[in-house]
């Protein structure tokens, strides 16, 4: 198998490699990224120390040259991670977003379908789906787009982009919608290694709004298992959700934190909500554990701890 992981260097991309990897020994995986400020070749140190068949191109997957320069050395199945990720920064400025999210994915899928790659898979978000009141049911793979942030729009364009070109060119596409990830190698922008690295360094910790706001939490690992199973045995055409069972209201997971951490909650500062801040995000994930026997192996307090452990020994990943 030659896969193609793009986004490689960032926190779920450079999990899933390890992850395969370890897995698959025999297995090649190519790497391409930008390294925009969420890549980083740290996250991957051991595995291209460890794996003969792990490769590394830096690259632009909205660049049709450099896409194709790897394509052209024959795939078997490509994941495209490879996003701007971050909600706050799309509200700020939603082009990056646009241009690698939407057109990203648009030079892989034609590169594609060129090259006749016979498994494409989507990393994507339940974000498209936008937001839950508390009370309703969670989300299928039927429930409508609807997304809030610009972040969530893109990710949504390029999710329509793959369903077109699975139903035009048929093209073997397959989307996959996961939850909220957590885990080791997870930049600290995002909140609970924001949480965590502040509150080591005694600094505050800010929490939109009322913090009422739900999440659904994925622990990485998790994740991995579930993007194996569909790049293994996934129907192309299909979405998958992958969630985490777990449904926790910000503010109660930042408690949760400081108490692992032995830090006192009065480093907790609420400051203005995020504009368009989506209230609740659960997902209903029958779909991949019927069809694909997928079910989370750590229970979300494990993950939780696992995870707290990682930043606590690894300073010198996350103070630079
Ligand atoms: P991340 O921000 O940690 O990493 C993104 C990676 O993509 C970085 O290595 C970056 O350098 C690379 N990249 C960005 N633009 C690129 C470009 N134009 N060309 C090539 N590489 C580029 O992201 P993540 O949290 O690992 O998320 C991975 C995927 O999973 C994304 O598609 C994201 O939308 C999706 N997702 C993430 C979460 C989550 O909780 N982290 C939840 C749902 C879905």
């Amino acid at each position: 198998m030659r896969l193609l992981v793009t986004g490689g260097a960032g926190f779920i991309g450079s999990n899933f490699i390890r992850y395969i990897l370890t897995r698959h020994p025999d297995w090649e995986v190519i790497n391409l990224d930008k390294l925009t400020y969420a890549g980083n070749l740290a996250n991957l140190r051991d595995v291209a120390a460890n794996f003969a068949g792990y490769r590394f191109f830096q690259g632009d997957i909205a660049d049709p040259d450099a896409v194709a320069a790897v394509f052209a050395t024959g795939i078997d199945a490509a994941l495209n991670f490879a996003a701007e990720t971050h909600v706050d920064r799309s509200i700020t400025d939603a082009a990056p977003f646009v241009r690698t999210n939407v057109e990203g994915t648009r030079v892989l899928l034609d590169a594609a379908r060129k090259y006749k790659v016979p498994r494409f898979i989507q990393v994507s978000t339940d974000e498209v789906y936008g937001s839950l009141e508390p009370g309703d049911p969670p989300f299928t793979e039927e429930s409508p787009l609807a997304p809030n942030s610009p972040y969530a729009a893109s990710k949504a364009g390029a999710d329509l982009l793959c369903r077109a070109y699975h139903r035009t060119y048929g093209l073997p596409v397959i989307i996959t919608r996961c939850s909220n990830n957590f885990g080791p190698y997870q930049f600290p922008e995002k909140l609970i290694p924001l949480t965590i690295t502040n509150a080591l360094e005694n600094k505050p910790i800010p929490v939109y709004g009322d913090g009422q706001n739900i999440r659904d939490w994925l622990y990485v690992e998790d994740n991995c298992r579930a993007l194996e199973l569909v790049l293994l045995s996934g129907q192309p055409g299909e979405v998958y959700n992958i969630g985490g069972g777990k449904e926790i209201r910000n503010i109660d997971l930042i408690r949760l934190l400081l108490k692992l951490l032995g830090k006192s909650e009065e480093l907790i500062t609420f400051v203005p909500d995020r504009p368009g801040h989506d209230r609740r995000y659960a997902l209903d994930t029958a779909k991949i554990t019927r069809e694909l026997g997928w079910r989370r192996e750590y229970s979300f307090e494990e993950a939780l701890r696992r995870t707290v452990q990682w930043y606590v020994e690894n300073p010198g990943w996350w103070q630079p």
